[in-house]
Order: C-alpha cells, then sequence, then structure tokens
C-alpha cells in the first residue's frame, strides 16, 4: 500500500510543474488574504493557516507545493464521483458556453427543467415537485416555510412549532437554527432569537417510543411537521438510528397528522449505502431537502421536494396560497447541468455496490480503534466511518498530524470521522483508515495525557 506521504513521485498524476519548490511553502495570496479571510467555524485569533490547494484530481487534493493528500472527507461530504469528474466538467463548460444563468421567474431553461423531473423520477413515492434553492440552510427554511403554510392554507390555524432531534443539524440560518441541537445550533447565544420549537431524544427504547407517541399526542395541534436527517446524523456526530426508528416516526406521524421533513442533505445519493437514507425503512417523507453531493460538489445548489398533497395544499384562486419564496439563483444552469452531470453517473454506476465495499472495509479497518485509549466508541453506515474520543482540544495537531500522512481528515468535537468519494479506491481508503487509527492511538498514547 503506497500512501501519498511516503511515494510523492511514484504517482504519474502528479504533473512535474506541481514538485513541491520546498516543502510547506506558504504562497503569497494565502500570507496576504488570510490577514482578510473570516473562516468557517473558527476561533481566528488563533487559527493556524489551512491547508493551500492549488488542484484536485480523483481523490486527491494537490498542495500548492504539490504534495497529495488523499481526500477523506470529499469537502463537506459533495464530491461523491471525485473531483475533476470529466463527465461534469465537460457538461459545466458546455453550460457556461451557453448560458449560465437566467432567472427562473418568468424564464425557463431546460437543465432546470430536466433536473426537476429526473428527481421527481428517482425519489421514492410522490415526491413530485421540485423547488430550487442554493444551499443546504435555505432548501431547510423552505422546507418549514412550506410546512408551516401547508396548515395555514388548509385552515388549521396555530401549527407553527417544529419537533427535532438532540444531535440534529439542519443549517446554519435563524429557522435551521432552532431545529438544530440546542447545543449545536447555539440556543442560549441566541435565546429569544430563535423561534422556541419542540426538541426531544430521538425514540431509540420503548419507553422512549411511548413518550415521543404522547408529545405528538398532547401537541400536535401546534405542530406542524417533525424534521429528522434519516439514519445518520451527520454535522451532530455521526450518530446512528435504525431504519425501524425511521419507521416509527413515519408511523408516528401518520397517526397524529403532522407532516414529516426527512433532510437527506447528507444522507442522500448513495452516501448510506442506498440512493436515499429513507428508503431503508420504505418511508416517504411529505417533504425531502437534497443538496451536498447534488451536483457532485462542483457547484452550490439545493432542492426541496415535495409530495402531492403538499403542493395541492397551495393551489387555489387566491394568489394568497401560493408559495412565496424565490432565491435570486434558484435553478442556476450551471449548477443545473452539473447535477444532471452527477445524476447520469449514478445512473451509470449505481453506489451501491461501491458503499458496500467501503463499508466493509471501514468496519474491518476502523474496529481496531475500539481498543485504543481515549476511544468511546467507533460507528461506521455505508461510506462513513466514525472514531468517538473522550472530548479533547486537539483538532489542529490531528489535522497536521493527518496531514503529514497525506490524506486530508478534519476532526469536529469528539469525532475522528471519514466520509470519502464513493468512487475511492481500495488503496486510498486504506491510507485513510490506516492513518485514522494511527492518529488516534498516537493521541491516545502520547498527547491525550498533556492535555
Ligand atoms: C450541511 C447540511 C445542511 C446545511 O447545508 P448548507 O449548504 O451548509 O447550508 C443542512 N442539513 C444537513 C443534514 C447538512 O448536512
Amino acid at each position: 500500500m503506497l500512501c501519498p506521504s511516503f511515494c510523492l513521485k511514484d504517482f504519474p498524476s502528479l504533473n512535474m510543474t506541481d514538485q513541491p519548490t520546498h516543502s510547506g511553502a506558504v504562497p503569497a495570496w494565502l500570507e496576504e488574504g488570510f490577514e482578510h479571510i473570516w473562516l468557517p467555524y473558527t476561533q481566528m485569533q488563533d487559527a493556524p493557516l489551512p491547508a493551500p490547494i492549488a488542484r484536485t484530481e480523483g481523490c486527491r487534493l494537490i498542495m500548492a507545493d504539490g504534495r497529495e493528500l488523499v481526500d477523506g472527507v470529499a469537502s463537506w461530504w459533495t464530491a461523491a464521483h471525485g473531483y475533476n469528474h470529466p463527465h461534469i466538467r465537460e457538461a459545466v463548460t458546455r453550460q457556461l458556453e451557453t448560458m449560465p444563468h437566467v432567472m427562473l421567474g418568468g424564464l425557463a431553461h431546460e437543465q432546470a427543467y430536466t433536473l426537476a423531473a429526473r428527481l421527481a423520477k428517482m425519489t421514492p413515492g410522490d415526491l413530485t415537485r421540485v423547488f430550487f434553492s442554493e444551499s443546504g440552510s435555505v432548501s431547510v427554511e423552505i422546507a418549514m416555510k412550506m410546512a408551516v403554510q401547508y396548515w395555514i392554507n388548509k385552515g388549521e390555524k396555530g401549527r407553527s412549532r417544529f419537533v427535532s432531534f438532540t444531535g440534529g443539524y439542519h443549517g446554519d440560518t435563524f429557522a435551521t437554527m432552532s431545529v438544530c441541537d440546542p447545543e449545536e445550533g447555539m440556543h442560549s447565544l441566541f435565546a429569544g432569537l430563535l423561534a422556541e420549537q419542540i426538541i426531544t431524544d430521538l425514540p431509540l427504547t420503548r419507553a422512549q417510543e411511548q413518550e415521543f407517541e404522547t408529545l405528538l399526542e398532547d401537541r400536535c395541534d401546534g405542530i406542524a411537521a417533525v424534521v429528522m436527517e434519516p439514519l445518520v446524523q451527520g454535522a451532530g456526530g455521526m450518530l446512528l438510528h435504525s431504519a425501524d426508528t425511521l419507521a416509527f416516526i413515519r408511523a408516528a406521524c401518520d397517526r397524529h397528522g403532522v407532516l414529516l421533513i426527512l433532510d437527506e442533505i447528507f444522507t442522500g445519493f448513495g452516501r448510506t449505502g442506498t440512493m436515499f437514507a429513507c428508503e431503508q425503512a420504505d418511508v416517504v417523507p411529505d417533504i425531502m431537502t437534497l443538496s451536498k453531493a447534488l451536483t457532485g460538489g462542483t457547484l452550490p445548489l439545493a432542492a426541496t421536494l415535495a409530495r402531492t398533497h403538499v403542493f395541492d395544499a397551495f393551489l387555489s384562486d387566491s394568489a394568497g396560497t401560493a408559495l412565496m419564496h424565490g432565491p435570486t439563483y434558484m435553478g442556476n444552469a450551471l449548477g443545473c447541468a452539473a447535477a444532471n452531470a452527477s445524476l447520469d453517473l449514478f445512473e451509470l454506476d449505481p453506489p451501491g455496490p461501491r458503499v458496500e465495499k467501503i463499508e466493509a472495509h471501514l468496519m474491518h479497518a476502523l474496529a481496531p480503534a475500539r481498543q485504543l485509549p481515549g476511544v468511546k466508541d467507533v460507528r461506521v453506515k455505508g461510506a462513513i466511518g466514525a472514531i468517538e474520543l473522550e472530548p479533547h482540544t486537539d483538532h489542529d495537531w490531528m489535522k497536521a498530524q493527518f496531514i503529514e500522512r497525506g490524506v486530508w481528515i478534519r476532526p469536529f468535537g469528539n469525532i475522528v470521522y471519514t466520509t470519502p468519494p464513493l468512487v475511492i479506491e481500495a488503496d486510498d481508503l486504506a491510507c485513510i483508515t490506516s492513518a485514522m487509527v494511527d492518529v488516534v492511538r498516537d493521541w491516545g498514547i502520547n498527547k491525550r495525557k498533556d492535555g
């Protein structure tokens, strides 16, 4: 097994012009821009310089100094087909040359309409209407607005609250923060500004199921929808629940006449083994949100899908029941072209069998981490592998360790995880998992006691 850190020159893909000038050199644009950029989720006071990436190729990030990193994150779970896939590149290039964008209000273009029809066809059940936006958070905002207005249009006043779950993550905007895990959503920091929702634990036990049932029964008059990530709560820490739990929640929503919004922004497009996670529980949400891997990690695009009965509630002789929403760049032609090309790839080469192999490797290769000091749990689902550690603040140290080993892994909270591109080859995946186990071992033995 050849991991990039040990054998840079063994990779023919590495263009000679990208050979390191001197290792770890900081490009001028990074040095200058770092004084002006404000980074995501970062305490800027002591933020280390991020790794400068000059280009991408397949499952690799190529740093400014020529070093290659095997990508264990797929750029926040988006790059399902790896980077620079020729089919997506050609589709976007063609679209750029023809028409990069036109407004979706009053004008129509082929890419958005084709994509809407394809998404309606490939998602389960009668999720037949597609509303486009540009980011995951906005698609969840739209789903929430749809759910509230659905009830208003049906003449049921006062159904404006949402039920969501601890450990959940649905975005960083104000409405979505209100349905995130209270800590993740910084509910105390923004107390008074965030809508008060009903946030409860996932019903994993019989007793919790009973409590959940009672909650819906007692408060359904005020509840618009339950909103959740099916099977895997991603940003909350790669927390898993069973298909049975999801099926129970769907059935409970049906029993009490509450809508179910499934946020498949992370789980959609093969990540958990099926095209959509909800298929594993054989359930269809009333509203579904998609983004992340929708364009295969090339352009920002999101979609909110509604079932026929939800859409029908917006039909009337009055403009007042219409959905009043319309992001400027909705249905962007470049993004939709990328998404159509990404769907071509999924059709040609369904991700299921690949994800099955990735899952088997992750289970086998990450299992030894269970025995390591400081490790609390190891979790694998589809192409998601996570090692949960005892609380620590060594994230920057870990990132540097991973880069030294030629892989890109970005630990967060107490989690060291991988969500590789779904096309990753066995050798590259082994680089990632051996680095994860090595770094966690090193941390547990040498680092943990310092802190
Ligand atoms: C990433 C994510 C979002 C937010 O998407 P953005 O594009 O970052 O706004 C919402 N829900 C889930 C489940 C996500 O993983």
